[in-house]
C-alpha cells in the first residue's frame, strides 16, 4: 500500500500531462511561458481571488507575501507552533522573529484565545522574546490550515483587525478546501499555496502560488518575483528573489486542475469512511460544521503511536508523523528561548499525532485493512 497513491493519478492523466510538457518544448517558453498566465487565471477564478502569482514554492510563496508586506528586521509575526518548519523559517529569513501561539486540541489549528493571550502578552511588554529583542513591532499573522483545514478566520481576522496585523494564510496544505462556502487561499489578506507533489494538487517538481484581492501588493509581487524588477528588465526598484514557476509544472498543473474537483470529492469519501469507522474509538482532527477539509493528511492521536505504526507496518500499511517536533522547540529555533511546557497543547499533539493512507485513489478495501488492523491493535 502507498501512503500517497500518486502512479494510479498519473495514469489516467498520462496523455494530456505528455501533451501539456510536450507543448512547451516546442514552443520553447520555458520561463514565464503562456501556460503561467493561464494557470493564474484558472487559480485564481478556482479560489474566487481577484490575483494569482505562481512561483517556484510554497516557502518562496510565503516569503514573497512577507516581503510584499515589508517584514524585516524589528518585526515580530505571530505564528502556529504546530507545523511545516517553512512557515516559521520564513519569518526568520526576512530577519524578523517568530512568535510562536498554541494550537487548538480538536482542530490542531491555531487557536484564536491564546492568540488573544500571546499578543497581550506582547503588546504588555511581558513577552519573554522581548528581552532579547526589545521594541519588537507586531506586524502580521501566519494561520496554517493544518492537513487541510481552514484555520478559524473569522475570529483570527477581527483579532488581527483589531491590532492592525496582516493575516497570511499559509495555505500550502489547504488548497481545495472551503470554510463557509468560500475558498482556501481567500481567508486572509494574503494566502500562500504549494503544488508540492504531494500536497493536494500538486505538480511534478516544486511549485506554489500567492493569492491576494488587493491591486498593489500584487503588482509588487509581481516585481519581487524576478528580482524586484521594474518597468524593464534591468531596471531594479526592490530587493527580490529569483521565484518563478517553471511553464512546465504550470502545464502540469492545468491538467490536474481539470480532475481537481472531483478529487477533492474522493478525498472526502475517503475521509469519511475512515472517520465513520474510526470515530467511536480513536481521538481525531475535529472539522468544525462549516468547513470542508481537503484531507492533506488523515491523522488521528494515539497514546502508543509507536506500537501502531510498527504493527501497520507489518502488514505493510505505511504511516506518517506531521510533525514530531514542535516549531519552538526545533534546535534551529533555540535563540528564541522557548522551553519545553511552553506550547503544551503543539508539544502533546506532536507525541500522538499518526497520519494514515490517504489519497483520492485509496480503495475502500485498502481503507479496511487499515481500520481493522487499528482496530485490533486497540
Ligand atoms: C509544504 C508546506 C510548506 C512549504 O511548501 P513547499 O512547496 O514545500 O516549499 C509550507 N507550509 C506548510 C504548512 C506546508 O505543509
Amino acid at each position: 500500500m502507498q501512503f500517497i497513491d500518486l502512479k494510479t493519478q498519473y495514469q489516467r492523466i498520462k496523455p494530456g500531462v505528455l501533451s501539456g510538457i510536450n507543448n512547451v518544448l516546442e514552443h520553447g517558453q520555458y520561463i514565464l511561458g503562456p501556460e503561467i498566465a493561464e494557470l493564474e487565471k484558472k487559480l485564481a477564478e478556482f479560489c474566487g481571488v481577484r490575483h494569482c502569482l505562481s512561483c517556484s514554492s510554497g516557502t518562496d510563496a510565503l516569503l514573497l507575501s512577507m516581503m510584499a508586506y515589508g517584514v524585516g528586521p524589528g518585526d515580530a509575526v505571530l505564528t502556529t507552533p504546530f507545523s511545516f518548519f517553512a512557515t516559521a523559517e520564513t519569518i526568520a529569513l526576512l530577519g524578523a522573529v517568530p512568535v510562536f501561539s498554541d494550537v487548538d486540541i480538536n482542530t490542531f489549528n491555531i487557536d484564536p484565545d491564546k492568540l488573544n493571550e500571546t499578543i497581550e502578552n506582547f503588546v504588555s511588554g511581558k513577552h519573554h522574546v522581548l528581552k532579547e529583542n526589545p521594541g519588537l513591532k507586531l506586524k502580521g499573522i501566519i494561520p496554517v490550515d493544518l492537513f487541510g483545514l481552514p484555520a478559524d478566520y473569522s475570529r483570527i481576522n477581527k483579532i488581527a483587525e483589531k491590532h492592525g496585523l496582516f493575516v497570511l494564510e499559509d495555505a500550502a496544505q489547504s488548497f481545495g478546501a472551503e470554510c463557509q462556502g468560500k475558498k482556501a487561499g481567500s481567508f486572509g489578506d494574503i494566502a500562500a499555496a504549494s503544488f508540492f507533489p504531494a500536497k493536494p494538487l500538486g505538480c511534478y517538481g516544486d511549485g506554489g502560488a500567492v493569492f491576494t484581492n488587493d491591486d498593489t501588493v500584487f503588482e509588487k509581487l509581481v516585481s519581487l518575483r524576478v528580482h524586484g524588477q521594474g518597468v524593464d528588465r534591468y531596471q531594479n526598484i526592490h530587493l527580490g528573489i529569483n521565484g518563478r514557476m517553471d511553464t512546465i509544472q504550470a502545464a502540469v498543473l492545468l491538467e490536474k486542475l481539470k480532475i481537481f474537483p472531483e478529487e477533492v470529492q474522493l478525498r472526502q469519501t475517503a475521509a469519511n469512511y475512515y472517520s465513520e469507522k474510526l470515530r467511536e474509538f480513536v481521538a481525531l482532527q475535529h472539522i468544525p460544521e462549516d468547513s470542508l477539509s481537503v484531507w492533506a493528511q488523515y491523522t488521528l492521536l494515539s497514546d502508543n503511536r509507536v506500537l501502531l505504526s510498527e504493527q501497520l507496518k507489518k502488514r505493510d500499511i505505511p504511516t506518517a508523523v506531521y510533525y514530531p517536533i514542535p516549531l519552538h522547540l526545533q534546535k534551529a529555533f533555540e535563540y528564541l528561548g522557548y522551553k519545553a511546557g511552553a506550547l503544551p497543547v503543539s508539544e502533546e499533539l506532536a507525541l500522538k499525532v499518526i497520519s494514515l493512507p490517504m489519497s483520492p485513489y485509496i480503495k475502500k478495501e485498502e481503507q479496511k485493512e487499515v481500520i481493522n488492523t487499528i482496530l485490533e491493535i486497540m
